[in-house]
């Protein structure tokens, strides 16, 4: 493995001018350069979010969040707007409320959605981080054979982000995002006394319903009954898992994935 620089540019809507400055000319890269998948599986409030946001700065992977790929197409929709995926429409504002809910949205549609996204990270010839998919079976199903295809099953990390249910609920209960970012604000002793993201200074919210204490208890339960058996997916896929505690401190719960991703992602680091 050649000592080249990954430099990946980050792909979101959120344009940051950091990420432009330092966008590399991959095309120098003379092939050498193996495009990393990092998929960070979890339950709700696992920090999932948090993580990924600082290994992309970090590695300068494309950070794919499934929940940002949903919110930018709910906002976006045009009244009435409809999407279809082999045969079917998919009503946006169906899906939104489910997503309000704290239900999964439509399998079929997030697969078509996330699929897309990836096919384009892909011919950008860039790494990316994955949360929020895949989310089912059925989207593993699609998906993996597919990541596999691509990156090479040798190139894609599974992290375990494992957390008490009794964390979990305490976490999501207490869960804010800054509004202008979308950072997560985990809830510390620090934290709790903040008003503005100590990153662009924008104020924190709550997603609304999203948090709430229902919908939690929903989203608790779809974790558990439709995406935590991928685990048992993955492993029969051969991939790897890699268990991390996300009770502990977000730097420590970096660093333990630092760890855990190996002396191979060192030729990523900016
Ligand atoms: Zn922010």
């Amino acid at each position: 493995m050649p000592n080249c620089k990954c430099a990946n540019m980050k792909l979101s809507n959120n344009t940051n001018l950091e990420s432009q400055k330092k966008t590399a000319d991959l095309s120098n890269s003379n092939g050498n350069h193996k495009q990393k998948v990092i998929i960070i599986f979890g339950p709700p409030g696992s920090g999932k979010g948090s993580q990924a946001e600082l290994l992309s700065k970090k590695f300068y992977f494309y950070n794919l969040e499934t929940s940002k790929v949903l919110e930018e197409k709910f906002k976006k929709a045009r009244s009435g707007e409809s999407i279809e995926v082999d045969g079917k429409k998919y009503f946006i504002a169906e899906e939104a409320k489910l997503w309000r809910e704290g239900i999964l949205c439509s399998t079929t549609l997030v697969t078509y959605l996330i699929k897309t996204r990836i096919e384009d990270i892909h011919s950008m010839r860039k790494s990316l981080i994955m949360t929020g998919s895949p989310r089912t079976l059925y989207e593993a199903q699609q998906l993996m054979p597919y990541l596999n295809e691509k990156f090479g099953k040798e190139n894609i990390s599974v992290i375990f982000l494992e957390l008490t249910a009794k964390q979990t609920v305490f976490r999501n209960t207490n869960r804010r995002i800054c509004e202008l970012m979308r950072h997560p604000i985990l809830y510390t002793k620090e934290n709790a006394l903040l008003t503005r993201c100590p990153l662009d200074g924008s104020k924190l919210v709550r997603r609304k319903g999203l948090d709430s204490p229902e919908t939690i208890k929903v989203r608790l339960k779809e974790y558990e009954q439709r995406t935590l058996p991928l685990l048992t997916y993955f492993k029969e896929q051969g991939l790897e898992i890699k268990k991390i505690n996300a009770g502990q401190l977000v730097e420590k719960v970096l660093k333990d994935i630092l760890k855990a991703l190996g002396k191979d992602y060192k030729n990523y680091e900016l």
